[in-house]
């Protein structure tokens, strides 16, 4: 059996997803043998989303310019795309900005009315990524092909998605074990 290329994709999320992915601990060894770890922040150096993807774990929202571009990447990249997380499902954490009512507001708050002294709105284009207005789930962006829920979701749910789909087979994502949030 031919390995599967997987990545693991960091948008607007705390990274907790991606801990709770090395939690998966032993079965590591196994997914090893069954995976090619083509892009991720965790295992991999490569700057590049490659073409070719098989599985695409996405954690995250979609929350500036820099996690647009690289989501329609992704998707344009891979077979299946995996929602990894509450973050990237929902918005969640990053998503609580939306209630501000857009990026102007947020960067007042954070760099003018809480800042000591004279605060100054961030300006560096090309260097510091645009904020989109909103914080958006991935599926807003782009299809989505499996939801994984969980804030962050747990190794064992984690690995009862990915095996079947390193086997071929599409994983049945049901009951409070497997679908609930946070
Ligand atoms: S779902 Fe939870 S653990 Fe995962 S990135 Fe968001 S805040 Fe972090």
């Amino acid at each position: 059996m031919s390995r599967l290329n997987v990545a693991t994709v960091w948008l607007a999320g705390c990274s907790g997803c991606h801990m709770s992915f090395l939690d998966l601990d032993e079965w590591l060894l196994e997914f090893a043998e069954l995976a090619n770890v083509v892009y991720s922040p965790v295992a991999s150096d490569t700057k590049v989303y490659p073409e070719g993807v098989d599985i695409a774990l996405v954690e995250g929202g979609v929350a500036n310019r820099d996690n647009l571009e690289l989501i329609l990447k992704v998707r344009a990249r891979t077979r299946i795309l995996v929602s990894f997380g509450d973050c990237a499902i929902t918005a969640n954490i990053p998503g609580m900005r939306n209630m501000l009512g857009g990026s102007e507001p947020v960067l007042r708050r954070a760099y003018l009315e809480l800042a000591d002294g004279s605060g100054a709105l961030p300006q560096a284009p090309g260097l510091v990524p645009e904020l989109l207005e909103q914080v958006l789930p991935v599926h807003q962006v782009v299809p989505v092909d499996v939801y994984l829920p969980g804030c962050p979701p747990s190794a064992d749910r984690i690995r009862a998605c990915l095996e079947p789909l390193l086997h071929g087979e599409w994983p049945v994502m049901e009951g409070a074990e497997l679908i609930r949030f946070g």
